[in-house]
């Protein structure tokens, strides 16, 4: 049977200018990084880069966590590395769900056997440490997940407190820091952390495709001490561990050009430094509210625990969600982010993570949104 062979057009993605919920913009020497030639994935060379990059996310999640490394796919990988390898079947795991991502984790735990129960919080609120200390003492679980920056809501969870309350009570914290890292402070080792990870596409201004994860010398062992193999081969921690530390052992080909752009991310928040990274990115959320206020557009989230680089307002009444991003997109090349599960068609999710956190994305994605508005009536 003779078939012509399928024929497309060249790939010509058009410009735009990410400020939604992630993927954010990717500074050119990144995209650079990505398109040098590859190295064999146990070269000498490149393995002195993946030590490099266990170094720099260790300095980005504020951790001397030996198991920091980037898992090989995206922040749901993260997530399901950090609870396959915790969690065995019948263990207790309480899952705080405030919005999208507190629910995947209550759905991936639930899938790895575990016996989940719930803390929940109406989105766009956050937890308070009393809240958590009263289920710790009435569940008593192994494994407390929780998400620092849910991005379905735009809150930041206050972790100074909370964080070493679980930690006292015995229990292991598994934190998500997606939308969080190379954005806000994420101190791993203050906030007694067992388990956190995140997705490169985010504040590190990376394209998706590695999810950084990191565990603490407690998690180790308890992975260490398990009666039962890990549920997911490709996920279990220990072999991923003998792939990036000093053994080598061959586990999986690590994708070498995600690794070339991660390390040239990293290089970037490095250069930045944390401190003058973290407050562009208050800097530019306090300029963004202040437009959005003389706009008339309102939070969705507890004004005294919003999240700096993911700001999810509502959609003014009558309003039409769509039509204004669409007015966005094909007006002025700008994407920003529309609402998920119950808040679908009600909120926007405007982002201003990494390389996207700009003052002229600020003033630009304001005025672009005077017009849209104008637009749709
Ligand atoms: N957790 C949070 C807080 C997120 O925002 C996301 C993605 O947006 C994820 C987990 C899942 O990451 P990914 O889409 O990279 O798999």
């Amino acid at each position: 049977m003779s078939q012509m062979p399928p024929h497309y057009p060249q790939l010509h993605p058009s410009k735009r200018i990410l400020m939604g919920p992630g993927p954010s913009d990717v500074p050119p020497r990144v995209l650079q990084a990505m398109s040098t030639p590859l190295l064999g994935h146990l070269d000498p060379e490149f393995l002195t880069l993946m030590d490099r990059n266990q170094e720099m996310l260790r300095y980005v999640f504020g951790t001397t966590n030996r198991l920091t490394l980037p898992i090989s796919a995206t922040g749901s990988a993260g997530m399901e590395a950090s609870i396959v390898n915790l969690v065995e079947p019948g263990d207790r795991f309480l899952a705080c769900v405030n919005g999208v991502f507190g629910a995947r984790m209550r759905e991936v735990a639930s899938r790895a056997g575990a016996q989940v129960h719930v803390l929940e919080k109406p989105w766009g609120q956050v937890f308070t440490e009393d809240e958590v200390k009263m289920a710790l003492a009435q569940i008593k679980p192994k494994v407390v997940g929780l998400v620092h920056a849910e991005t379905s809501t735009g809150t930041l969870q206050p972790m100074d407190q909370i964080g070493p309350m679980i930690y006292e009570s015995g229990a292991l914290l598994l934190l998500d820091c997606v939308t969080s890292l190379g954005g806000v402070r994420v101190d791993l080792d203050a906030w007694q952390v067992a388990s956190a990870y995140s997705g490169t596409q985010k504040c590190l201004s990376c394209p998706p495709g590695l999810a950084p994860l990191s565990f603490s010398e407690r998690a180790e062992q308890v992975l260490a001490e398990r009666k039962t193999p890990v549920q997911s081969w490709y996920l279990d921690l220990s072999m991923v561990q003998s792939y990036w530390g000093q053994e080598r052992t061959y586990h999986h080909t690590a994708p070498i050009s995600m690794n070339f752009a991660l390390y040239e991310a990293l290089r970037v928040v490095c250069e930045e430094g944390l401190t003058v990274r973290h407050e562009r990115h208050w800097e530019l959320h306090g300029r963004l509210k202040e437009g959005l206020a003389a706009l008339g557009i309102e939070y969705a989230a507890d004004p005294n625990h919003l999240c700096p680089m993911l700001n999810a307002v509502h959609v003014p009444k009558g309003v039409d969600d769509l039509t204004v991003r669409q007015f966005l997109l094909q007006e002025f090349g700008i994407e920003i982010g529309g609402g998920l599960s119950e808040f679908k068609g009600k909120v926007w999710r405007i982002g201003l993570m990494g390389e996207s956190a700009r003052v002229e994305n600020v003033a630009l994605v304001l005025a672009a949104l005077k017009e849209a508005l104008k637009y749709a009536g």
